[in-house]
């Protein structure tokens, strides 16, 4: 194992992470600390300073690292002023420009967060853009804007098979993976699904569950990976249903996987649901 981290939580502990809501449907996820730093936390993409620092007065916590997963001004805006303030470190993705990073990260690199007993693995997951990361550890991963709850990003700087490959490692990770994603748009995005498999009775079953807890406004992420494999139509492009369903939205014959997860990703793009 090498490094030191005096912590070694049983598997089946649940990660502790706090949810910060921003802007119109962000989410900001806060890491805590193990047993007795559970106090102490790291913030992943705080894209705007505000919404963190009334969490961390409301809670009583105290800043520790910031992770971020990709450049985009509403996962790095608030990265600045919350790293000077608290004088902490910032990781981000070593293929991208992130303002105040001060660790430069990339696949198979390991984030030790001594100050918290954490660490995470990072892989690189492009497609949303080209430099982006991913955060796996204690049974969870935060993942940005790169595999959404009932859907994925979309590709502002990356192709159709850099964003599947990414896509299929996130879905490699054991299926009771907590899904930390940046962006509340499950219901949006499981409308669509269902135009695309209308004859997935989980997905619909589990459109039900997200209509009423949105009703409540209530979140529903986390997701885990296990739960996204059976409803989100851009981890099954490879199964038959999604790929006869590419196929006639697209009015021809699909050559191979990344040419049907294009035409699902495109057909999204246009969807009004
Ligand atoms: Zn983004």
């Amino acid at each position: 194992m090498g490094h030191e981290v005096s912590i070694h939580p049983s598997p089946s502990e649940e990660l502790p992470v706090t949810r910060v809501p921003a802007f119109e449907d962000n989410y900001f996820w806060l890491i805590h600390g193990a047993g007795a730093t559970h106090r102490k936390v790291a913030v992943v993409d705080p894209g705007d300073p505000g919404p963190v620092l009334t969490a961390l007065a409301a809670e009583g916590l105290e800043l520790a690292v910031i992770l971020v997963t990709h450049h985009h001004g509403d996962h790095v805006g608030g990265v600045r002023e919350l790293a000077e303030r608290f004088a902490v470190p910032v990781y981000g993705p070593v293929g991208e420009a992130i303002p105040g990073r001060t660790i430069a990260v990339s696949e198979g690199d390991e984030v030790v967060l001594a100050a918290l007993g954490r660490r995470f693995r990072v892989i690189d997951v492009p497609g949303h853009t080209a430099g982006h990361i991913a955060y796996v550890g204690h049974g969870a991963v935060f993942c940005g804007d790169t595999l959404f709850s009932g859907g994925c990003g979309r590709l502002f700087e990356g192709t159709p098979a850099q964003m599947l490959a990414s896509l299929d490692k996130l879905a490699r990770l054991p299926p009771e993976t907590r899904v930390y994603c940046a962006h509340e748009y499950t219901a949006a995005n499981l409308r669509f699904a269902a135009a695309v498999e209308p004859g997935n009775a989980a997905l619909r079953e589990y459109l039900g569950v997200v209509t009423a807890l949105r009703a409540r406004n209530e979140a529903t992420i986390p997701t885990t990976i296990g739960l996204e494999t059976r409803i989100n139509p851009f981890l099954r492009t490879r199964l038959p249903d999604v790929r006869q369903a590419a196929a006639a939205h697209a009015g021809k014959a699909l050559s191979d996987d990344a040419a049907a997860f294009a035409v699902v990703r495109e057909w999204k793009n246009g969807f009004r649901g």
